[in-house]
């Protein structure tokens, strides 16, 4: 349930509201908005009598949230959030775009990609330091090493940087290097990492899990959203389906879809969904037309040599074609 407060209430008003949402048992958590406050009731399995909630002072009405996830929900939210980082926002209207190579392989070659990738108008750089491979004998990451390129990326160049972390043991050592977090398809439901990702003051990239529906990957942003992390960017990366002409089937549908009902900003990875270097263009176009905030990409100086996923990074050429391309459908 969400108490809407008058526009004039007060902040004393606002606790007093909080404090009976936390005698009945459950957490109330307070939304500011433009003109009044709002406070979010979660934690509740069922029905919740608002009549004593109606009597309080500045209070204004009460309204029932129909879905399973509250603080993502635009119910909830109507207005869509924007996340600022720097000179960057993400969503609202210009698109961002994240560019980099599958893994950091080196000091060398991060810099080649993030040069050129700047130069093209990317405006994050992104880059894995600790890789979750489905098999253990693949490269698993440069781990602080390479975490600390992607510091040196981002002295050099003044990019801001997207990693991945992995899981606890890591995510405390990443979110001291990098300016967003990432949680990958695989940990989409690692709801210890999605707890400890809740209490970062970092953005989260959260990826899609490759079978996961749409609510469910709603629910991983409310286990985020619900330990105090509103910074929440979602990504559509493919999911699994019974086509074998790519790696996995590129959801454009989940865009409008998430959009319909969560105010969060979305944005999609044409490179896992596709697999395939030939299908990158075409892909991030049919996902800003259908309202993507913006894109990640696998970007690599020499592909054939990459330790992971050079099958679908672009050459540097091709990035900034691609950056061509999304310019002119932003005109
Ligand atoms: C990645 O972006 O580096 C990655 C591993 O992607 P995903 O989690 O979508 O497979
Ligand atoms: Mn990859």
């Amino acid at each position: 349930m969400l108490v809407i407060m008058k526009n004039d209430a007060t902040q004393l008003q606002i606790e007093a509201v909080i404090n009976h949402i936390e005698s009945l048992g459950y957490r109330g958590i307070p939304i500011p908005g433009a003109l009044r406050t709002a406070v979010c009731i979660v934690g509740n399995q069922g029905f919740i009598d608002d009549t004593p909630l109606l009597s309080l002072d500045g209070v204004k009405e009460c309204l029932r949230v129909t879905k399973p996830y509250k603080l993502v929900s635009r119910e909830t939210h109507p207005q869509p959030t924007i996340i600022r980082l720097k000179d960057i926002t993400i969503g609202n209207k210009k698109p961002v775009i994240i560019a980099g190579p599958c893994a950091v392989e080196s000091e060398k070659q991060a810099l080649t990609i993030a040069h050129s990738v700047k130069q093209s108008g990317a405006q994050i750089f992104r880059g894995g330091a600790y890789k979750p491979r489905t098999s253990p004998y693949s490269f698993q990451g440069l781990g602080e090493e390479g975490l600390k390129i992607l510091a040196k990326v981002r002295e050099e160049t003044g990019l801001s940087i997207v990693t991945e972390a992995t899981d606890i043991t890591n995510i405390e050592l990443v979110e001291r290097y990098t300016d967003i977090i990432q949680i990958g398809a695989r940990n989409m439901q690692n709801y210890a990492l999605l707890k400890r990702a809740g209490q970062t003051s970092k953005p989260i990239l959260l990826k899609r899990g490759f079978a996961a529906t749409i609510e469910e990957l709603l629910m991983s942003a409310e286990y985020i959203m619900s330990e105090g992390n509103t910074q929440i960017i979602l990504c559509e990366r493919g999911i699994r389906t019974f086509a074998d002409n790519t790696r996995n089937t590129l959801d454009i549908s989940a865009i409008p879809s998430i959009k319909e009902v969560s105010h969060l900003p979305v944005i999609v990875d044409p490179s896992h969904a596709a697999g395939r270097r030939e299908f990158v263009i075409p892909l991030s176009k049919g996902a800003m037309a259908v309202g993507a905030d913006g894109l990640i990409v696998e970007v690599h100086n020499d592909p054939p040599h990459s330790v992971s996923d050079g099958r679908q990074s672009l050459y540097l050429e091709q990035f900034q074609k691609l950056m061509q391309e999304i310019n002119k459908l932003n005109m």
